[in-house]
C-alpha cells in the first residue's frame, strides 16, 4: 500500500500542539498516485533502514521488482544492460535536494529525497504491476503520514484538491498514531538541521544570505551526512561530487 507526503517542504516546517484536532477520513485505495511525481523527503536515519532493509533482501527479489518495472515500461524481458542500470537507481536510491549556498562556490546538502525515474516521475521503489512498494516495511515516515501534513502545528489533509481517491473514505484515521508519527518528524527535522549547522560551523564555513539558482552539476557539493559517515555516497556516478575539494 503506497502513502507518502507530496511535499517536502510540509515535513521540515511541522509544530506540535496537535491535541483534539479532527483530521478527517482517509482509507488508500492503493491507485499509486502518490507514488509518483512527489517530493519524497528520506532523514539519515530513514537512509540507513531502508539501506539496511536493501541489503536483507534476496537477488531474486530485486529481480522481480525489476523485471516488473521494466515490464510495465515496455520492456518486454529485462535487458541485461537496464537491468543493472536499474538495480543501481535502486541501490542508490536517494539524492540531494534541499542545499544552502555557502562561502564561495559552495553549496552544502541538507535535505534528501527519495529518486523518481526521470522517464516516469515514478518512486523507484514503486511496483506499478502490483501496485506495492519494494521497502514497505521500511517506507519513509513521509510515506506513512500521508495524505496528511502539518501546517502551523495542526495535523492536516494534504489539500481539499488533492487527487488522492482514498480521502473522505473509510474510517476516521487513528490520530494517535499520526500524532506520533509527526512528533518523530519534527524531531528528525531538528536534528537533521542541527546536524548540518555543527558540520557547516566545525569547517569554518559561513552560509550565504541570498541563494542564488543552483545547478548541482556546476559546482561543488558538501555533503556533511555523507563526510560523517552516516551514509555512503552514491552519487559519486553522473558527475557529482559530494565532497569539498575532491576533483
Ligand atoms: S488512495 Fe491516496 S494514499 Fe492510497 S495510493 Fe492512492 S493516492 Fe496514495
Ligand atoms: S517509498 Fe514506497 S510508499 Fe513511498 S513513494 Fe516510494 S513506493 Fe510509494
Amino acid at each position: 500500500m503506497p502513502l507518502l507526503s507530496s511535499d517536502c517542504q510540509s515535513v521540515m516546517t511541522m509544530g506540535t500542539g496537535l491535541q483534539g484536532q479532527v483530521v478527517g477520513r482517509f482509507h488508500c485505495q492503493r491507485c499509486g498516485w502518490c507514488c509518483h511525481n512527489q517530493l519524497i523527503r528520506v532523514f539519515t536515519v530513514e537512509i540507513q533502514a531502508i539501506l539496511a532493509f536493501l541489503r536483507r533482501q534476496p537477488e531474486e527479489a530485486f529481480e522481480d521488482h525489476i523485471s516488473a518495472c521494466l515490464a510495465y515500461e515496455g520492456h518486454l524481458r529485462p535487458y541485461e544492460y537496464l537491468y543493472h542500470q536499474r538495480l543501481a537507481v535502486v541501490r542508490g536510491f536517494f539524492r540531494p535536494y534541499e542545499v544552502e549556498c555557502l562561502e564561495g562556490d559552495l553549496l552544502g546538502v541538507k535535505t534528501h529525497v527519495i529518486t523518481l525515474l526521470p522517464e516516469t516521475r515514478r518512486c523507484v521503489f514503486y511496483n506499478p504491476l502490483l501496485s506495492t512498494c519494494f521497502i514497505y516495511p521500511a517506507r519513509p515516515l513521509t510515506c506513512r503520514l500521508f495524505p496528511f501534513e502539518v501546517k502551523d502545528s495542526r495535523l492536516v489533509m494534504i489539500s481539499e484538491d488533492d487527487p488522492c481517491p482514498g480521502i473522505g473514505q473509510g474510517a476516521p484515521v487513528n490520530f494517535r498514531r499520526h500524532q506520533r508519527l509527526s512528533r518523530m518528524c519534527q524531531h528528525l527535522v531538528q536534528q537533521e538541521e542541527e546536524l548540518f549547522h555543527a558540520f557547516v560551523h566545525e569547517q569554518g564555513l559561513r552560509i550565504q544570505p541570498h541563494t542564488p539558482s543552483l545547478s548541482f552539476d556546476a559546482r561543488t557539493l558538501i555533503d556533511p551526512f555523507v563526510e560523517r559517515g552516516l551514509i555512503p555516497n552514491v552519487l559519486h556516478q553522473g558527475g557529482l561530487r559530494l565532497t569539498r575539494g575532491q576533483q
